[in-house]
């Protein structure tokens, strides 16, 4: 791997793909800046509920950014009862990301410091969700929402449901100048197979194990650190390895499906008769768009 390669816009709001040939390992890393705070400025959440997004975004990014087909779409959604947070939705297609969550204001005020998982959810559940326009295939992976952080279900998931060795960091940061966040993934794919069935897995596969604490070795002011580049990030950490190989980068922005046709064609599903409970005495529906906050009148 070359000690020079020139940044691309400070590697913010980006996907980064790379290969490690000798080790069957993919990897994905991630940096979020002016889409982070783009996609936050539509919500008014209190600060550790807007860093529980931003690490669904990054998670959404990094696991997103795996998908190869055109269209594709990756869905994270947990579904909480008893904690702050009872809804957290984000998804990626073809590198737009958004999302939201909902949470119950008097509960926050009892939250104190914590923010493990069972603090902010209480009992619930994350679940995974690919749609695969191409094949009309849809998947999906459900893992409970327990332990330190969104980013270790997810390994879980990982492990599971996917039953591919995976290792997982995520960092935010808010600042003055807005927020920063970033990610890194790194998976071993035994044999270099992808999408193939798994007869068995070890999890302590000596290739992956040396993969998989370098990249436990990075730390969370390099993740979200805008003067390290995603390149210099992949050296620092691999650059004993024979071969690393960029494989693709993807910008990312903030993109939402949501408009005044898109909404008429959700409401043209309903029966008059619920449409006509639903209008103004103009005849207007009013629907908002949970992602955006944004507000559409619709002439039923
Ligand atoms: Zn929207």
């Amino acid at each position: 791997m070359t000690e020079h390669m020139e940044p691309i816009q400070g590697g913010l709001d980006r996907v980064l793909g790379f290969t490690i040939p000798d080790r069957n390992v993919r990897g994905r890393f991630v940096r979020l800046g002016p889409v982070l705070d783009e996609i936050l400025a539509a919500h008014e959440y209190p600060p550790v509920l807007k860093q529980l997004l931003a690490e669904a975004l990054v998670l959404c990014a990094l696991m997103g950014g795996l998908l190869k087909r055109e269209g594709s779409q990756l869905t994270i959604q947990a579904q909480a009862q008893g904690g702050v947070v009872e809804l957290l939705v984000c998804d990626y297609r073809e590198g737009e990301l958004r999302g939201y969550l909902k949470h119950d204001p008097e509960r926050f005020d009892e939250l104190g410091a914590a923010t493990d998982l069972q603090s902010l959810f209480g009992a619930g559940h994350l679940a995974i969700t690919f749609d695969l326009p191409e094949t009309g295939e849809r998947y999906q992976g459900v893992v409970p929402l327990e332990g330190e952080s969104l980013s270790a279900a997810m390994e879980e998931y990982f492990a599971r449901s996917e039953q591919v060795p995976t290792r997982i960091r995520a960092a935010v940061q808010a600042g003055p100048n807005g927020s920063v966040a970033g990610g890194l993934l790194v998976q071993h794919l035994a044999d270099g197979e992808e999408g193939r069935e798994r007869l068995h897995v070890r999890m302590d596969h000596p290739e992956w194990e040396h993969v998989s604490i370098l990249a436990g070795s990075l730390r969370a002011e390099e993740l979200v650190d805008p003067e390290l580049t995603p390149e210099e990030i992949l050296w620092r950490l691999f650059h004993e390895e024979r071969e690393v190989r960029i494989s693709e980068t993807m910008p990312l922005t903030r993109g939402c499906r949501c408009s005044v046709v898109h909404f008429e064609e959700v409401l043209a599903r309903f029966p008059k008769e619920d449409r006509r409970d639903m209008q103004d005495e103009n005849g207007i529906i009013l629907v908002d768009c949970a992602f955006c906050s944004r507000e559409f009148p619709i002439q039923d």
